[in-house]
């Protein structure tokens, strides 16, 4: 451990350890751990470390405005934000992509003159607490399925401000992504058209991976050392006295909320070194 004020460096030994420091940085700290035994990274024998980086897609939305309701308001939970499942591909193969995603919705009242609201002072504020029309949203949450040659490295050159070798991100989205965030937007406009909305508008923000959040992977789990870091209790297979349970355990991303998932493996895997301890096995 470096003191991140005083840079003073210190160790500590435990007969356990928790690598959790979110997926990204868990990647970081074992790519950065080496030895005779690992110059590739801790428990990295076969060239899996720091591979199969995924996340989730975020580059698709919709807004469009809704006719009507005009003597409701929006307060808190009204109307609600709600999470629609995803729909595609669920019993089934069915698009000319594979999985799904979730779908973010809302519903707001614009400012009396569109949000592109002008004039400065109190006629502005006037005009800002005007409600004019309902907008609504939607927004995706897209499964990208994890590949090899997603993957994050350290970098040869740049150090952060302790020397330690910064991480390199090299993601970047495929086809079956590209399918995928065409579909929401389509029968995102469909819904919206059918649900009465009108001025629909489809976006591609065509931001970068990196941009979103829920990255996952890069020390996976399975059952074969040649393929994955990790055990099914989160152990490395090659340490068993080191186990991650972060984010980058995941062999895959879903299109739901991942956090729940983190902290119920984390909550079982302690639960299992805790049994091992006692038993003398770790
Ligand atoms: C804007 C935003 C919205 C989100 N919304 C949702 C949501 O609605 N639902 C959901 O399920 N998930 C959501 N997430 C994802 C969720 O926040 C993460 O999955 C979760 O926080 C991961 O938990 P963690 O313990 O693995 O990592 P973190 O909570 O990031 O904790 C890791 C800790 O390790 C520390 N650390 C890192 N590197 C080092 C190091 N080298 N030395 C010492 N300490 C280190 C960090 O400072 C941090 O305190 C969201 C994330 C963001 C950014």
């Amino acid at each position: 451990m470096i003191d991140a004020k005083t840079n003073q460096a210190t160790e500590y030994f435990a007969k356990i350890i928790f690598v959790n420091a979110a997926c990204l940085n868990s990647n970081l700290i074992l790519l950065n751990s080496t030895s005779n035994r690992f110059p590739n990274g801790l428990g990295n024998e076969h060239d899996i470390l720091g591979r199969y980086i995924a996340f989730q897609n975020y580059r698709g939305s919709l807004n469009a405005t809704l006719d009507g309701f005009e003597d409701g308001y929006y307060y808190g939970r009204r109307p609600v934000s709600p999470l629609m499942p995803s729909f595609r591909n669920v019993y089934k193969q069915e698009t000319d992509f594979l999985r799904g995603y979730l779908v973010f919705w809302g519903a707001y009242r614009n400012t009396g003159n569109g949000n592109n609201t002008d004039g400065i002072g109190a006629d502005f504020k006037d005009a800002l607490s005007e409600a004019g029309e309902w907008g609504v949203y939607m927004s995706m949450q897209g499964e990208v399925i994890p590949k090899h040659t997603n993957h994050v490295r350290l970098s040869k050159d740049e150090k952060d401000d302790w020397g330690i070798p910064q991480l390199i991100t090299s993601v970047s989205y495929d086809d079956n992504d590209e399918k995928m965030l065409k579909d929401f937007l389509s029968q995102g406009a469909e819904i919206l058209d059918v649900a009465g909305c009108k001025n629909i508008v489809q976006n591609d923000s065509k931001q970068a991976p990196g941009l979103d959040i829920h990255e996952m992977g890069g020390i996976r789990m399975g059952k074969d050392p040649k393929t994955s870091m990790l055990n099914k209790w989160n152990q490395l297979h090659a340490c068993k006295n080191v186990f991650v349970t972060d984010g980058a355990c995941m062999t895959s991303v879903g299109n739901q909320n991942p956090s729940l998932t983190f902290m119920a493996i984390t909550a079982r895997a302690a639960n299992y070194a805790v049994e091992q301890l006692k038993t003398r096995n770790l």
